[in-house]
C-alpha cells in the first residue's frame, strides 16, 4: 500500500511530508531516527517534527527513545529490540507475549556479546 492510500485509510490528509514519512518507514524494517528523516525529507526540522507528532497522535507510528535519540517505526507490527549501551547496535528480538495486553513496543538495554 502506498503512503497516500495508507494515510487516506486512516483519515489523515496525505501531505507530501506525511507520505514521505510513511514511505520511508515502509521501506525500512528498522526504526528510523529523527536525524535520518532530516536527511531524507526536504523540509525544516519543526515541520518534520510536527508531522511525526501528528502520526504518533493517531497511533500510526510509535516512538522509542534509544540512547537519547528518537526512533520511529510503523505501529502496525509491533517489534522488540535489544540495544547495546556501548556500541549502540540494534537487534530485533522476539516480542514478549503478555496475556491480555496489546504490546506496542519493547526496548531492552544492556551489553551485546562483543561488549560484555
Ligand atoms: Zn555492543
Amino acid at each position: 500500500m502506498d503512503g497516500a492510500t495508507f494515510l487516506n485509510e486512516h483519515s489523515i490528509a496525505p501531505t507530501p511530508i506525511r507520505v514521505s514519512i510513511i514511505e520511508i518507514l515502509q521501506a525500512n524494517d528498522k526504526p528510523i531516527s529523527y536525524d535520518e528523516f532530516l536527511t531524507k525529507i526536504k523540509a525544516n526540522k519543526t515541520t518534520i517534527y510536527r508531522n511525526l507528532d501528528i502520526l504518533l497522535d493517531k497511533n500510526l507510528i510509535i516512538k522509542n527513545e534509544i540512547d537519547h535519540k528518537s526512533f520511529y517505526e510503523l505501529a502496525d507490527h509491533a517489534k522488540a529490540y535489544f540495544v547495546c549501551e556501548t556500541c549502540h547496535k540494534l537487534e530485533e528480538i522476539e516480542l514478549p507475549k503478555l496475556p491480555g495486553k496489546s504490546v506496542k513496543s519493547v526496548v531492552i538495554k544492556g551489553l551485546c556479546e562483543k561488549c560484555s
